[in-house]
């Protein structure tokens, strides 16, 4: 058990802006961009380095999650952004996708945002 199972299970607060049987979506707490959203499977994965063929349809579905939610929020465009291990600035061992928008100016937004 880890942080965001505590929020999937409502075990710990979060500002949820997307539910469904498999994935929950909600505001990342230290944004690096105007809208930063974390996506991430309810069920517990470490990461991407932890997937397994079984987790195949999982993964894609957190894809078509991060579509869906850019339509909901309108979002004109946006990054997904997957830190993988520790050296891969990971900090929370529960797979998530950042879904990371909303700037104003291209020189924002062509940063690298972790
Ligand atoms: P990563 O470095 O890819 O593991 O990203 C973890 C992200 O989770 C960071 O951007 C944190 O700001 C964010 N985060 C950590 N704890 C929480 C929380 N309780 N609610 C929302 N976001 C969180
Ligand atoms: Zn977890």
């Amino acid at each position: 058990m880890c942080i965001f199972c505590d929020i999937a299970n409502k075990q710990a607060p979060a500002s949820i802006v997307y539910e469904d049987d498999l994935s929950l979506v909600f505001k990342n707490i230290r944004p690096s961009a105007p809208i930063h959203l974390l996506i991430i499977p309810k069920k517990h994965i470490d990461s991407i380095d932890h997937i397994d063929d079984k987790d195949e349809a999982l993964v894609g579905h957190l894809l078509c999650v991060a579509q869906k939610v850019a339509k909901q929020e309108k979002l004109s465009g946006y990054k997904l952004v997957v830190n993988v291990g520790r050296d891969g600035g990971q900090e929370i061992f529960h797979l998530h996708i950042h879904l990371l928008s909303g700037w104003n100016n291209a020189k924002d937004r062509d940063i690298i945002h972790n």
